[in-house]
């Protein structure tokens, strides 16, 4: 797995970066103008929310006459990776299969979406082991047989 190397953001701070993603460059009035409606934000928490977001390097500001454009330093496709592996953390490695299958099985899929499933685990049955390695700490899983 890759080690989380990006900032840790909330989920409200998560809704302001799916505009940035969306629309590339954007002022806080139209940042506001799209979740508004969704969150129930004032604009002043929106604009906490950039300032976070400009800090912690997830955008990056531009001046344009009187007013600022905010742009994505980080993809959504990599902000995602690390979502899902931050996640991953969090579970035994032993757990993470039948994770991710109650992930596919509760998830609508196109036939596309199908396909590239497939494929990946047919590579994945190249490298399978055949028990999966637990670091997890005593008393946290109960795969390594701890005692108390
Ligand atoms: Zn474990």
């Amino acid at each position: 797995m890759i080690s989380n190397i990006q900032p840790n953001i909330s989920d409200a701070e998560w809704e302001i970066m799916r505009v940035a993603w969306t629309n590339q460059k954007v002022t806080s009035k139209q940042i506001t103008a799209i979740v508004k409606e969704k969150m129930n934000w004032k604009q002043a928490t929106i604009k906490t929310l950039i300032g976070r977001l400009v800090d912690k390097g997830m955008l990056q500001t531009e001046a344009l006459g009187n007013k600022y454009l905010y742009s994505p330093l980080i993809t959504e496709e990599e902000s995602l990776k690390s979502k899902t592996n931050d996640f991953f953390d969090h579970v035994c490695n032993r757990k993470v299969g039948l994770t991710i299958a109650n992930l596919i099985s509760e998830a609508t899929l196109s036939h596309a979406d199908v396909q590239m499933l497939e494929e990946l685990l047919k590579g994945k049955r190249n490298e399978a082991v055949d028990v999966v390695s637990c670091d997890c700490i005593p008393g946290q899983c109960d795969c390594q047989n701890h005692q108390h």
